[in-house]
């Protein structure tokens, strides 16, 4: 039998990049500057990432006046920026386009729509930003639970201002920034209760660096402005708890020991945010746990340059991917475009001194910042009553009782159970299962093994991909398999 030969499939653009956040949009403007050509590929139907999410459709509507002072100046500091990224010549932004796949020799796994196939490029940047670290507790899976994220998501693209007695619980800039933003459009919640302490504000006064203070500044100011308005704040709240039978209702806590209890009609809720790593994981490339931060986050060079998992790969040849941005450390929209212009100069083999100092300098604050707000709600385990895994209703007693059954692994239990197995892939409950294994069986946590796709793909789609490399085509089509000359035996 003879064996089967293909060509090298032909590269789809020079360089492509996922994500048309901060990090991705100065990549790409960098590089196809240079004369590059760059495919951005983004799930959003429109450039700007997280923090700028629908500013474009926003700045343009009339009736947004009020809701763009409330999102404030470093909202639309990003108008300059994906103008640009708008008007370079050399881009083919691909707007609405989920990326479920990835591999580390460059094949990237797209669907928009109902339309799904492959792209290839000898450079991969995934600028896939980050996401709000997954917190377990009692009752955080009635409706009116919501992160302070998916509110922002509301506000910006969805133009909705939450109304009704609304508690903030967690820590981090982002709730500080999202309550000052309820304040300006006239939103006063009944409660901030933070997790951090004075004592985590005196361990963070420990890293703070001069380039640091205009962060500090900007937080102070936000506190100033909050206790202006009245809006009552504690601080140190442990055992947070919603309530409620259809929605939630009320919302308790632990505060100075006593236990609070008040009418809530939305919990916003947030513990800190960590690199988006599904496609990281996707591609084999090497995560490492960090157990302060209760996430895995990826391992790469200062210029973004990937490693791999050691170990059999299941591509030959180099690491063709660059992580840029929040999806490799958190440091803000700032530094998001600094490591992105970063890694467009590794790329393009430019002398990248200045670019690495600007990174430092945006990323000066995150000493401070990690240490004054340390992981607050996600800190303790959760109870065995409590939900885990969303969207397979899995509790923490029922990942107990299989690791108490001899589980040692989290592939095993996911088997058993489904924990992992739903839409989201265990984006949200695969961290909170590696911390419930770690204490269990004091194991390095170790993740799933990672199986595209990564994001839901209709069949229907799967069934007309397009750009398939002949290995897999050979796989997929059953009716249609490629015959070696002089080999009859297939029927
Ligand atoms: C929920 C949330 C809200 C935030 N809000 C603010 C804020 O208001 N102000 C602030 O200063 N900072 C905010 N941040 C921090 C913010 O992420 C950074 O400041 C900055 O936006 C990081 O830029 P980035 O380009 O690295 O990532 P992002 O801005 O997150 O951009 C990543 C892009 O990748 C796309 N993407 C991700 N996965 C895929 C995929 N599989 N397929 C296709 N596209 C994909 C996303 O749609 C997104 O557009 C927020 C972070 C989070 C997680």
């Amino acid at each position: 039998m003879n064996a089967l030969s293909f060509g090298t499939p032909a590269a789809d653009a020079d360089v492509i990049v996922i994500g048309a956040g901060p990090a991705g949009m100065s990549a790409a403007i960098d590089l196809a500057a240079a004369g590059r050509r760059v495919t951005v590929l983004d799930m959003q139907p429109a450039p700007g990432g997280q923090i700028f999410r629908a500013l474009e459709a926003n700045s343009a509507d009339p009736e947004t006046g009020a809701l763009l002072a409330a999102l404030g100046p470093a909202y639309s500091a990003g108008k300059a920026l994906i103008q640009t990224f708008r008007a370079t010549p050399g881009i083919d932004y691909r707007p609405e386009t989920t990326v479920w796949e990835l591999r580390a020799d460059g094949t990237v796994g797209w669907l928009r729509g109902d339309a799904a196939g492959y792209l290839r490029a000898p450079q991969v940047v995934l600028a896939s930003g980050a996401m709000e670290r997954p917190v377990p507790f009692p009752g955080w899976t009635l409706p009116g639970v919501m992160t302070a994220g998916a509110v922002q998501t509301l506000m910006k693209a969805g133009r909705l201002r939450p109304e009704g007695r609304i508690v903030l619980a967690g820590t981090g800039p982002l709730i500080f920034l999202l309550a000052d933003q309820l304040r300006r459009l006239g939103v006063k919640p009944a409660l901030i209760a933070r997790t951090d302490r004075l004592r985590d504000k005196i361990a963070g006064l420990a890293q703070l660096r001069p380039a640091a203070l205009p962060a500090v500044v900007k937080g102070l100011d936000w506190l100033a402005r909050l206790r202006l308005a009245g809006i009552p704040m504690r601080t140190g709240i442990t055992e947070l708890a919603a309530k409620g039978t259809e929605r939630v209702e009320a919302v308790s806590m632990k505060v100075s020991g006593q236990t609070l209890d008040l009418p809530c009609d939305l919990l916003v809720v947030h513990d800190g945010i960590v690199p988006s790593v599904d496609l990281a994981h996707c591609a084999g490339l090497a995560l490492e746990w960090r157990d302060a931060e209760a996430s895995w986050w990826p391992r790469t060079s200062p210029d973004g340059g990937a490693e791999l998992v050691p170990g059999p790969s299941l591509t030959d040849g180099p690491c063709r991917i660059r992580i840029s941005g929040d999806a490799r450390r958190i440091g803000g929209a700032e530094a998001a475009i600094a490591h992105g212009r970063h890694v467009a100069a590794a790329i393009l083999g430019a002398a990248a001194s200045d670019t690495a100092a600007a990174v430092r300098q945006a990323m000066a604050a995150r000493g401070f910042i990690d240490a004054a707000f340390p992981t607050g709600l996600a800190k303790p385990l959760p109870a065995d009553a409590t939900t885990v895994c969303r969207c397979e209703e899995i509790t923490a007693g029922t990942l107990r009782e299989q690791i108490r059954a001899g589980a040692t692994e989290m592939n095993q239990i996911r088997g058993i159970t489904r924990c992992g197995m739903g839409p989201c892939q265990g984006r949200n409950c695969a961290v909170t299962l590696a911390r419930i294994l770690g204490a269990e069986c004091s194991a390095p946590p170790v993740p799933f093994h990672a199986r595209p796709p990564v994001r839901p793909l209709p069949l229907g789609a799967l069934a007309g991909l397009t750009g398939l490399d002949p290995e897999l085509a050979q796989v997929v089509s059953l009716e249609d398999k490629p015959v070696a000359a002089g080999d009859d035996a297939h029927e």
